[in-house]
């Protein structure tokens, strides 16, 4: 039939290599300057993770898929932060704990030509709690005559000290190799692995104030709320069981949420972390909007994080109370204007505080799991784009018009489409083609990923 792949195209490529399988994950720690960032560099084998020289400068990005010897992996880069020197211990530990307790393994980085320091030993004393495999690398070994230098970190009692130049390049084959021994094929039970039979996953995001805790409390009050059984393990001790319209809901890292986390520096950072952490973790993200503020490039990037994840979302427009005429006038511009790219999520326009219209959240939830999971079969996809395309075939591109010769959907959760096509086939059509997709299809409150092999 013509749901096989074409000859010589791997057209279920993506769906072996899919958002159904989370990847396993790698977290990159250490004291400020041991050269974390220029591991993830090296790792990346790209320039993507900038080292930064100003010192407070927090980055977005702390999760970047990585491939090493075909194995793909998700690397946590906590080198985007820089410690005030006084609160040293206490930032440390903290670091180390969240990174850990995303992680499937660490790598913990000291500085060879340093040696060992208390704050190294503090990291270590963290790492030791936990049951993750844990790496050293003693890096700035830039040469065979420092490597002296590294064999003096045994006595940090983690084991073999991988000798590394992250700079040059030196030794971290052999580092990534030791590291990707020790982290399991897939993550931990509990991250993304929950399947279809357990609570659905929801997390909830939203930049600082939006109601998060507010929303929490009321979702969790109105109904009972089942502490978590299973939240012995060290991912996830801070997931909330929570019943809702008849169904158990799993609300993923909420600890995050119920912890008032204090300003001080790097907190914007570790409010990126967790927002990615819980969004990586869940099936569907409920994205907090406060109506009473304009909206900002914080929703916009939290959106955005939602949509690469691959992540079912619903938008919840929070503190509808506060809402007046003119308020409203100008909220309605921006959501068309900032919101464009998330136009298909489901909307419900609440008040945690008071608990105003919560009880919408249930079926937006739904629907968006609906959208997320759908599949269309491969007959039928075709039959609607053959259709589509002789309406409004590609524009003529230097003489030549490329056509979509086939499609098929490679996976969902979200769902994703490969076309194979006898051209390239510019961003507009690609578009125009998601547009009649979702039309005809549904997709409600799922990102959709269309992906365009070309054939000669
Ligand atoms: P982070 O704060 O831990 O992320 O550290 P960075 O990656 O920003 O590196 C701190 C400094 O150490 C930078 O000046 C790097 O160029 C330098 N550095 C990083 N790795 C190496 C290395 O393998 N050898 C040498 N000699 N310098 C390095
Ligand atoms: P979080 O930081 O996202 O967890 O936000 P919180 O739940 O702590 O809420 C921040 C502030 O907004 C608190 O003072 C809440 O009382 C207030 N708030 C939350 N939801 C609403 C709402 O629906 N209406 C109004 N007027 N205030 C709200």
């Amino acid at each position: 039939g013509n749901a096989e792949p074409l000859p010589g195209e791997p057209a279920d490529e993506d769906a072996a290599a899919g958002a159904e399988a989370p990847l396993p994950v790698l977290a990159i720690v250490g004291r400020p300057n041991v050269g974390k960032s220029t591991l993830v560099n090296r790792i990346l084998g790209r320039r993507e993770a900038v080292v930064q020289d100003v010192p407070g400068v927090t980055r977005d990005r702390v999760y970047y898929e990585a491939n090493w010897a075909g194995r793909r992996f998700t690397i946590v880069d906590t080198g985007g932060w820089e410690v005030d020197v006084e609160g040293m211990d206490a930032r440390v530990a903290e670091q180390a704990e969240i990174a850990v307790e995303l992680a499937d393994a660490v790598i913990l980085v000291v500085d060879a030509t340093v040696g060992m320091t208390n704050t190294d030993e503090a990291f270590v004393r963290v790492l030791r709690r936990t049951k993750k495999p844990v790496i050293l690398a003693a890096n700035k070994v830039d040469n065979a005559r420092q490597e002296a230098e590294a064999y003096a970190l045994w006595s940090l009692g983690l084991g073999e000290p991988h000798p590394v130049s992250a700079m040059h390049g030196r030794g971290s084959g052999d580092l990534l190799d030791a590291a990707l021994d020790a982290l399991p094929e897939t993550p931990r039970e509990g991250f993304g692995s929950g399947g279809l039979g357990g609570p659905r996953r929801v997390a909830l995001v939203g930049k600082p104030n939006v109601g998060k805790s507010s929303l929490l409390n009321k979702l969790a009050g109105q109904e009972r709320v089942v502490v978590d059984s299973v939240a012995g393990t060290t991912r996830d001790p801070v997931d909330e069981l929570i019943e809702l319209g008849g169904k158990t809901w799993r609300f993923v890292d909420t600890a995050g949420i119920r912890r008032r986390v204090h300003h001080t520096y790097g907190a914007d950072f570790y409010a990126s972390l967790r927002t990615a952490a819980a969004i990586e973790k869940a099936e569907v993200a409920v994205v907090l909007i406060d109506v009473s503020d304009r909206i900002a490039e914080q929703d916009a990037r939290i959106l955005t994080k939602v949509i690469e994840t691959g992540r079912a979302l619903v938008l919840a427009f929070n503190k509808w109370d506060l809402l007046d005429e003119e308020r409203r006038f100008y909220l309605e511009r921006e959501i068309e204007q900032d919101l464009g790219q998330v136009a298909w999520a489901p909307r419900v326009n609440i008040s945690a505080s008071s608990g105003r219209h919560v009880e919408k959240l249930v079926p937006a939830l739904e629907t968006a799991l609906e959208g997320w999971a759908t599949r269309v079969p491969t007959a039928k996809l075709n039959s609607f784009l053959g259709s589509v395309v002789a309406e409004h075939p590609h524009p003529v591109r230097s003489g030549k018009q490329p056509r979509i010769l086939f499609a098929t959907q490679a996976g969902s959760r979200p769902p994703r489409f490969v076309l194979f096509a006898s051209g390239f086939l510019d961003a507009g059509y690609r578009r125009f083609i998601e547009r009649r997709l979702r039309e005809e299809f549904g997709f409600a409150g799922s990102p959709v990923e269309i992906s365009v092999r070309v054939r000669e």
